[in-house]
């Protein structure tokens, strides 16, 4: 065992979570959770299971300060999204390890994140790592569907296991060439996923005589393309106004943000668009169960993302002002995210540090994520400094990107090693802070 390196310690860690199969639903991470327990407590690293139902456990591990110093969560999810095996060359809870790659669903998404944080914290407890502030690692159940078995519910029901000044989650870390230049992106903050039903209402009838109903699905279709075409007045963000900064060289109007980003590299631009304003997407319609009877209403569902700071009501306001004069009700389903960590903290400096050290023509920028990770949680609870950083230096962002949530999903064993240094770097520099 002592001779095992970093990286054959953390490529065997993940080869063992992937072979568990933790696709939600059902989730069973409780599996991962045991497995978890069973390596970190043999590497004298104290752990507690936390369940709200017994098969769906997140596990919380430490290594307890020696004082109130500022206290560091390495936060990650052992659940998967499904996998068709008929899609991909290999089974996907294989595990293998081919041409310096490890292979399966969750490699990237998260299940690598976690084993080279649980490696992390295994080989800083070996080596004696004090901290004065707690080092904690949870692996928690539940992020990818959100029923409230996982971190939600920690932060609820168990929050001192959670509680911390600094965060190191998913989300981030992906490396950037944009006009011959190199950044690494740190994503700070996100949009909030707060979609909406509008029900259009009319007469039903038979279907043969459509001159005596009112057709509430021929109704709804003008308000659908109205709202497919929604486009909100841009406007930049503190994070995004530090990427345009970093990759054009200037900050441009909000008007004029996609085509900057555009010249500079397409990327740069398609990374952008979806920053600047709320934005709107009917996904799902609903209307007469039968092919003879004309719909007497009509349900739309539209997936909204709404800035930081910005809030449902205006929304609201926005979506009047786009259908004007048309009937129609609106119902919230939910809203999760739409939080910011600063950017000028001492836990930026530290992932910059690593950075400049692994590729110092490297520049790190900030990240608004157009979609959410559990990073809200501990934002909102406590006031979490949250960022989502694991660096990929070796596989290609636009790779990785294709890979997650799909078929063939695999990680570098380079990337995965190098997630190891980043996070002992993390618990180091935090440990380090005045
Ligand atoms: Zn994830």
């Amino acid at each position: 065992m002592a001779t095992v390196s970093l990286r054959d310690e953390a490529a065997s860690l993940l080869q063992e979570l992937i072979r568990l199969d933790t696709v939600n639903p059902p989730g069973n991470e409780t599996v991962a959770a045991e497995h978890l327990r069973r390596y970190l407590e043999s590497n004298g690293v104290a752990c507690d299971l936390y369940a709200k139902v017994p098969e769906r456990a997140n596990l919380v591990a430490r290594i307890p300060g020696t004082g109130d110093g500022p206290r560091l969560l390495l936060l990650s999810h052992t659940d998967t999204v499904l996998a068709d095996p008929l899609e991909w060359q290999l089974d996907p809870w294989s595990g293998e390890l081919r041409d310096g790659q490890v292979w399966g669903r969750g490699a990237l998404d998260m299940k690598g994140q976690v084993a080279a944080s649980a490696v992390a914290v295994a080989s800083l407890a070996r080596e004696g790592f004090e901290p004065p502030g707690d080092l904690i690692f949870a692996a928690c159940a539940d992020e990818e569907v959100g029923a409230g078995f996982g971190l939600q519910w920690l932060v609820e029901a168990h929050p001192e296991a959670v509680r911390a000044e600094y965060c190191v989650n998913e989300g981030g870390g992906d490396r950037l060439i944009l006009g011959s230049r190199v950044f690494y992106v740190c994503s700070t903050a996100e949009k909030m996923s707060a979609p909406f039903r509008l029900t259009i209402h009319g007469r039903s009838g038979h279907a043969s005589r459509p001159g005596i109903a009112d057709n509430a699905l021929v109704k709804a279709a003008p308000l659908v393309e109205t709202l497919g075409s929604f486009r909100d007045e841009p406007e930049l963000g503190p994070e995004v106004a530090m990427f345009l900064e970093a990759v054009c060289g200037h900050v441009p109007p909000a008007r004029e943000a996609v085509q900057a980003a555009r010249a500079v590299h397409p990327l740069a631009g398609d990374i952008i668009e979806p920053l600047l304003g709320t934005t709107l997407t009917p996904t799902m319609i609903e209307a007469s169960k039968k092919r003879n009877v004309i719909p007497n209403r009509c349900e739309v569902t539209v997936d909204c993302r709404i800035l930081p700071g910005h809030t449902q009501s205006e929304v609201e306001g926005k979506v009047a002002a786009t259908l004007e004069g048309a009937e129609y009700d609106l119902e919230w389903i939910e809203a999760h995210g739409g939080t910011r960590s600063a950017v000028d903290t001492p836990l930026w400096d530290v992932i910059e540090s690593f950075v400049s050290e692994i590729e110092p023509e490297a520049q790190t920028i900030p990240l608004l994520l157009s979609g959410f990770t559990d990073s809200h949680w501990v934002r909102e609870a406590f006031g979490t400094v949250s960022y989502g950083f694991f660096p990929m230096r070796t596989m290609e962002a636009e790779v990785a990107a294709r890979l997650i949530h799909s078929a063939d999903e695999r990680i570098e064993l380079d990337d995965l090693e190098l997630g190891v240094r980043f996070l002992r770097h993390a618990a180091e520099g935090v440990a380090a802070l005045p």
